[in-house]
């Protein structure tokens, strides 16, 4: 159960423009909700329809409590339809399904409302079937399609439809999606680091390459701190392997520069904003071998190197010089 002051705090702009649908009174036939994973288009589709079917809605705000607003939230209010992929897609009996479900008025009233989960999945024939669905707008109708990524749908699907872009999640929400999905919380504040997208997080997460390049982080460290004459060997025999591609080589070098952020943090005492808070030992020990100041230019020299990685100079070269830079 979600209201609009929750999902203004999450999505601003896009809860505004369908708050304001009702104060104008002028709700449209068709909206594409775009945004990545994680971002509450569900949520916002639930409580738009809710408020839609209503009787008690005060302004934009369904009451939560009448029988419309509890079918909704127990997922069988008989004129809302969820369509959602069928396996890996959305096919086109399922919006056959649907449309025959419209052919009949609203069973309660005359107001139908649809939501389309992952709009983007449906096979070529399921997105013809649809165009021609909403072509033909009954006055009573409103379709939500949601997707993550709206640029494969069709051009003509996406023009009836009002856009509303979903603003990706600030870091310390997505953390604290990624813990409610079962994620540890010593990753969650990694993997809240690196990318505000829920579902390339959860994807991080299951990945055995990316556990493996928190622990070759670690032990990079160790090396410069205490055997500093084995960082040029760990580094070819150790790190390139595991690094084949560019992208890979821009991750582990993110990963690098979150742990000489976590030592700067130390010095500040900023517990809160530690990404490795569960190796604070660890960072306190390679707080006593950088300074604050050395720390913040080994950081410099490591965006350095992201660099010259995107500017195509030889991995292996980039690493021993930042290997080097890095002992200083
Ligand atoms: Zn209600």
């Amino acid at each position: 159960m979600q209201t609009w002051n929750e999902m203004k705090e999450l999505q601003p702009l896009a809860a505004q423009m369908l708050m304001n649908s009702f104060k104008k009174n002028r709700i449209s036939h068709a909206y594409l909700f775009q945004g990545s994973r994680g971002t509450g288009k569900k949520d916002m589709a639930a409580l738009f329809a809710k408020a839609i079917f209503c009787p008690n809605r005060e302004g934009a705000e369904p009451c939560q409590n009448c029988r419309e607003c509890k079918r909704i939230d127990s997922g069988n209010h008989p004129d809302l339809h969820w369509v959602e992929p069928d396996g890996q897609s959305i096919k086109k009996e399922q919006i056959l399904h649907l449309q025959k479900e419209f052919t009949y008025t609203g069973l309660e009233s005359n107001r139908k409302v649809y939501i389309v989960v992952d709009a983007d999945k449906m096979t070529t024939n399921a997105s013809n079937r649809l165009l021609k669905f909403l072509e033909e707008p009954s006055k009573q109708t409103t379709a939500m399609l949601l997707t993550e990524s709206g640029q494969t749908m069709l051009d003509t699907i996406r023009s009836r439809c009002q856009l509303l872009a979903f603003q990706p999640l600030n870091p310390a929400r997505v953390e604290k999606r990624l813990v409610e999905e079962g994620v540890s919380q010593s990753n969650a504040k990694l993997l809240a680091a690196l990318t505000n997208n829920l579902s390339e997080a959860l994807e991080m997460n299951e990945d055995e390459w990316f556990a493996n390049v928190r622990k070759l982080v670690i032990q990079l460290i160790e090396v410069l701190q205490n055997k500093p004459n084995e960082g040029l060997l760990f580094i070819n025999h150790q790190w390139m392997p595991h690094f084949k591609e560019r992208t890979q080589m821009q991750r582990g070098l993110d990963v690098l520069m979150l742990w000489f952020q976590d030592v700067i943090n130390d010095y500040l005492d900023r517990d809160d904003a530690m990404v490795f808070i569960t190796e604070k030992e660890r960072v306190s020990q390679a707080a006593m071998k950088w300074s604050r100041q050395s720390a913040a230019h080994c950081l410099s020299k490591i965006l350095e190197a992201k660099r010259k990685i995107n500017q195509n100079v030889h991995p292996n070269l980039v690493m021993e010089q930042l290997t080097l830079q890095l002992q200083r």
